[in-house]
């Protein structure tokens, strides 16, 4: 392996326990299935997952209660100093960091098994493929799917919205169709349906929120009509944190015969999700944001409903027949993806999903509410500081306002002693609009952070403002 000068210095295969430590019964896969001789561990298709299995009690779950010590140590990035300090993540709203089980999964796949899939009749190509579609079934376990045939691989959670608003939006929107879209959405959930909207002449209709930030379910009701053809609900928001009833929510569409696109984003890292349970027609999300590699994310959609949808983008992949005066389609979910896919993606992903269900989803969750409750009595302290967003159901995403500062200063202020946290729009406005912010700034906490961290913050925002006071 090369030894890539960074900004901070040498990386080098080794450094922060790279190789060769994994953390006893954690998910890097374990032997490769009969058939699959080639494959190193790391890349050993998943089981076939129909039907699916629940990730929270996998067998792969770490024993002991879940620290984030553990989880830490798997994490080299965080090993890196950033402006003379430990870096402090507090950016995984935008993404997460890393486990060496995900990086070194990367490097194996590149290192040994590189081929491209479903294509070809050679064994690198059929390991390929089979690793391909292991990723798949995982996938499905993960989200409770019930097979692996309802997941289609997108880029991540934009890509996936765009696909259903094209493909299924193109195909069931008409005049004076109507599309709810919650007012705490990330513009990914918004902008794929008000660019639908307009060629279909269908209306994106905002349901508003409540001061706590959230969803006005009584509005909610009223808005519901048979015009009503889709609803799109974040599961938990990237800004106020929110996380809405959506099963609730679900069944009340389905009287309307609506469907319901749930942006899962910031909610699969966070707590176990079942599509089954929730009812959910389209679930979507991005790897990135789950510990796996950018550009990778899927889309699963109900089978029947997935069944019913025209392709979107043509090429590769995505064919039966092709003649010039005539073409047919494969089936779902590979009619979805044309061109050749991220191949070493989806198997990063299936290793982060198994890294964060090593842990214990249910523990996981438990850990990061408190450390939730932690954060908000820790701000609470410091003076001038709102907090935006109080739902009884609330990620540890805590978006807030320092008096007589602005959000960039304040992110400035922090990066100088190693602290990320993101300023600005977050990518949902109408949701700051709804405070009546343009920008805010962000700290979003993910498993691996802890109560010191937290600190950390807070004292640094005490000192800014001492500072600004003197
Ligand atoms: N939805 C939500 C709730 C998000 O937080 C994000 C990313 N910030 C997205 C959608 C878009 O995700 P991506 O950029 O990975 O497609």
């Amino acid at each position: 392996m090369t030894t890539p000068d960074m900004p901070w210095g040498t990386y080098a295969p080794g450094m922060a326990q790279l190789p060769g430590t994994q953390v006893p019964g954690t998910a890097l896969p374990g032997t490769p299935p009969p058939g699959t001789p080639g494959l190193p561990p790391q890349l050993a298709p998943a089981a076939p997952a129909a039907p699916a299995q629940p990730t929270a009690g996998s067998a792969a779950t770490r024993s002991g209660r879940f620290t984030p010590e553990a989880a830490r140590r798997d994490v080299p990035v965080l090993q890196r100093p950033v402006n003379g300090r430990p870096v402090v993540w507090l950016d995984n709203g935008a993404t997460t960091q890393k486990p060496r089980q995900v990086i070194e999964t990367l490097a194996a796949y590149y290192a040994t098994a590189n081929s491209n899939i479903h294509r070809g009749a050679h064994t690198m190509a059929r390991e390929a493929t089979e690793l391909y579609e292991g990723g798949r079934a995982a996938v499905a376990g993960f989200l409770g799917a019930p097979s692996p045939d309802t997941i289609v691989f997108t880029r991540g959670t934009t890509e996936a919205v765009n696909l259903v608003a094209q493909s299924w939006g193109r195909a069931n929107l008409g005049p004076g169709d109507e599309i709810l879209v919650s007012t705490l959405e990330h513009h990914s959930n918004i902008v794929p349906w008000q660019l639908i909207a307009k060629e279909r002449r269908a209306r994106v209709v905002p349901i508003p929120l409540l001061p706590d930030g959230s969803i006005d379910q009584d509005a909610y009701a009223d808005l519901l009509s048979f015009r009503t053809q889709l609803v799109a609900i974040s599961h938990a928001s990237n800004v106020l944190g929110t996380v809405p009833p959506v099963k609730e929510m679900t069944a009340l569409a389905h009287r309307y015969d609506a469907k319901v696109l749930v942006d899962g984003a910031q909610a699969v890292a966070h707590f176990p999700v079942d599509v089954q349970d929730l009812d959910s027609d389209f679930y979507v999300f991005s790897g990135h944001k789950l510990y796996a590699p950018t550009g990778i994310g899927a889309l699963y959609a109900k089978p029947e409903v997935l069944a019913g949808m025209p392709p979107w983008q043509g090429g590769g992949n995505m064919i039966d027949q092709v003649e010039f005066g005539r073409v047919t389609y494969a089936p779902v979910p590979h009619r979805f993806e044309a061109g050749t896919g991220h191949i070493s993606g989806v198997a990063g992903l299936r290793s982060a999903i198994d890294w964060l269900s090593s842990f214990g989803r249910e523990a996981v969750a438990a850990y990061e509410t408190a450390l939730l409750a932690h954060a908000r009595q820790a701000l609470a302290a410091v003076p001038g500081l709102t907090v935006l967003g109080d739902a009884p159901e609330k990620i540890a995403v805590l978006t807030f306002t320092l008096a007589g500062h602005d959000p960039m200063t304040v992110a400035r202020w922090l990066d100088q002693a190693g602290i990320a946290v993101r300023a600005g729009h977050h990518c949902a406005q109408p949701s700051l609009r709804h405070y009546g912010l343009e920008t805010a700034t962000r700290a979003s906490l993910a498993l691996y952070n802890t109560a010191e961290e937290v600190d950390q913050l807070a004292a640094s925002l005490t000192q800014l403002q001492l500072q600004g006071a003197g």
